[in-house]
């Protein structure tokens, strides 16, 4: 199999601060770390190295410090690490990013066709989920957003079935490779690098791609091939504490102003009569 991840270097999200005057993020000694999601992917792609052979190749858009993921990623038991980093690629929104990914992958396709891209199901940072999908669109292949378990994978009829997460449940679902699956948290624990794989990693090169390696159309990437402009980022002002029902004075009134608040939900008061009605 031949499996790609796709891996984002983001801020540790619980230490972000936003400029209030330039409405960026100040990234200026905040940790970096690989998007949680992506290591869950970059786990998924090894176990299915380890139990059908093949390769797993970690790619990441970023600027040259993201080269440290990567690295992870090889010490982890990823066979390649690229990094696709130009100035042209800065200020790339998820069209952009997911152009410039997908361009990548496309490289990657000469040697021997790609089976499988694995992506986090969102970066903790961007949020969007969108990146996945717009890679698999723009490759044409299947895929599978929100994936919770790799079910099995038939090489020979060339279909993948997955469990995915969906509202109030899960569905199975089976399609062709080459797929692109987005993945949740619970897909897989990642491992721990063992000591020879981490001195390893420091050995390896990290390969650099720029925009003519991905032979991109420079129209469609970074800032020019982004059509989304972030007008303001703030952070929303913090929640009032809701209403307090105090029931140790008069405890039928609490319980009469709590039903009355909740009950003036159209939703809550139409399911709380429908188990009512039971
Ligand atoms: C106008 C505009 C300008 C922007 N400028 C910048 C900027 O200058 N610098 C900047 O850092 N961000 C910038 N961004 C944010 C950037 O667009 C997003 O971070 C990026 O497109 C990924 O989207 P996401 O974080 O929502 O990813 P999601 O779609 O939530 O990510 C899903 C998955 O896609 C994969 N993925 C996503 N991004 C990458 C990546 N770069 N490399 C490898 N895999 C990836 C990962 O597997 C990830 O788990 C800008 C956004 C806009 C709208």
């Amino acid at each position: 199999m031949n499996v790609i991840c796709c891996l984002k270097q983001v801020p540790n999200t619980a230490e972000v601060k936003i400029d209030p005057e330039t409405n960026t993020l100040i990234r200026a000694g905040v940790e970096s770390i690989t998007n949680p999601y992506d290591t869950v992917a970059l786990e998924a792609g090894l176990i299915i190295k380890d139990k059908y052979g093949g390769t797993v190749t970690a790619i990441s858009m970023g600027p040259p410090q993201a080269e440290e993921i990567l690295r992870e990623a090889i010490a982890l038991g990823a066979d390649e690490g690229i990094l696709l980093s130009d100035r042209a690629f800065a200020g790339a929104d998820t069209l952009a990013t997911s152009y410039t990914l997908a361009k990548a992958i496309q490289q990657l396709e000469r040697p021997a066709p790609v089976d499988l891209v694995l992506c986090g199901k969102q970066a903790i940072d961007g949020d969007t989920a969108q990146v996945g999908p717009g890679i698999a669109t723009r490759l044409g292949y299947g895929q599978f957003t929100y994936v919770a378990e790799i079910r099995e994978i038939d090489e020979a009829k060339r279909r993948i079935t997955v469990k995915r997460k969906v509202e109030g449940g899960f569905e199975v679902i089976r399609g062709p490779l080459p797929a692109v699956l987005t993945v949740e948290l619970d897909l897989a624990k990642p491992r721990r690098a063992s000591l020879p794989r981490l001195i390893y990693s420091l050995r390896t090169g990290i390969t650099l791609w720029n925009a003519e390696t991905i032979h991109g159309d420079p129209q469609r990437l970074g800032l020019k091939g982004s059509p989304t402009w972030v007008k303001k980022i703030f952070s929303p002002p913090l929640k009032q504490g809701g209403p307090v029902f105090d029931a140790r004075k008069e405890p039928r009134r609490a319980v009469e102003d709590c039903l009355n608040i909740l009950l003036a939900d159209e939703m809550f008061a139409w399911h709380f009569l429908k188990r009512w009605e039971r």
